[in-house]
């Protein structure tokens, strides 16, 4: 398994997520999303978590994040156990679900404050730090509108911003930037590298594959499996393919591709 064997030298290296023959059955339909996933994230990189459609990666997200339990496995998130320890471990986290989680009927700013206001931010921080949230995402005209009037790149884009409003040491993204231009998205791009400067753990979930390509490694996922994982050109090289999205097509999809 990919993420299996400890290398040597690695011993130093902190893991902020830890996950050891995670399952998850949904008894609907008697689902298996997760089979046997064993994953390891390091302290301050950008993960990329990617496979088709189906693949199990938002169940793996929802069961890091303490919103789904699991039905089998050991999960470790900033050294501690989930979802015993969840309550401990949301203070530190940050999530842009894949469905939006802010409310419509309230503007931008009520909506960050909401946020603000569940991890007890005082007004002063919360002012400063709302502003620099709206300037990053090119926000700060709509600060009074209210959400059902943005677009939906837009409404992304508060999504984001609500999720870091407490500056979290852990940050997923599942599929966050869905909609979101590409210029805006490139600019995001920069402030997620910053944010990874600072110490921040990023998890990002994308079918952009040069979204994916800017991650410092990525994990394949098929079947609720982790199936290979490695930095962006470690993939490349491996498959001997021109570019991430090759190796998604080939492993993800087992598509064979022609020669060129
Ligand atoms: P996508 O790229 O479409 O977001 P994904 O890789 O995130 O997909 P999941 O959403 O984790 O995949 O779904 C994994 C499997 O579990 C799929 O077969 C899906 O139909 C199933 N599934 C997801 N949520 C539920 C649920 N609440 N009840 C029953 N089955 C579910």
């Amino acid at each position: 398994m990919a993420s299996e064997s400890r290398k040597e030298g690695e011993m130093e290296e902190k893991y902020v997520i830890e996950i050891e023959g995670l399952e998850k059955i949904y008894k609907t339909g008697n689902v298996r999303a997760v089979d046997g996933l064993n994953l390891r994230i390091k302290e301050g990189e950008i993960y990329a978590l990617i496979g088709a459609n189906g693949s199990g990666k938002t169940t793996s997200i929802n069961i890091m994040t303490g919103a789904l339990y699991p039905t089998n496995g050991k999960i470790k998130v900033l050294g501690r156990e989930m979802p015993k320890e969840r309550h401990i471990v949301s203070r530190y986290l940050g999530v842009a679900p894949q469905e939006y989680s802010i409310y419509t009927d309230m503007t931008v700013e009520q909506n960050i404050k909401f946020y603000a206001d569940l991890y007890g931010i005082k007004n002063k921080v919360f002012e400063e730090k709302i502003i620099y949230l709206l300037k990053v995402m090119r926000l700060t005209e709509k600060r009074k509108t209210t959400v059902a009037q943005l677009s939906g790149g837009m409404k992304r884009r508060v999504s984001i911003a609500c999720s870091l409003i407490h500056s979290p040491k852990l940050v997923f993204f599942d599929e966050a930037t869905v909609g979101v231009d590409p210029v805006l998205r490139k600019y995001f791009w920069e402030y997620f590298r910053s944010l990874k400067e600072e110490g921040v753990t990023l998890v990002v979930t994308s079918h952009v594959m040069d979204e994916a390509e800017k991650a410092d490694r990525i994990g394949l996922m098929r079947g609720g499996k982790l199936i290979d994982e490695g930095t962006p050109s470690e993939l490349i090289e491996k498959h001997q393919v021109k570019n991430i999205e090759e190796v998604f097509l080939k492993m993800a999809e087992g598509i064979e591709l022609e020669e060129k």
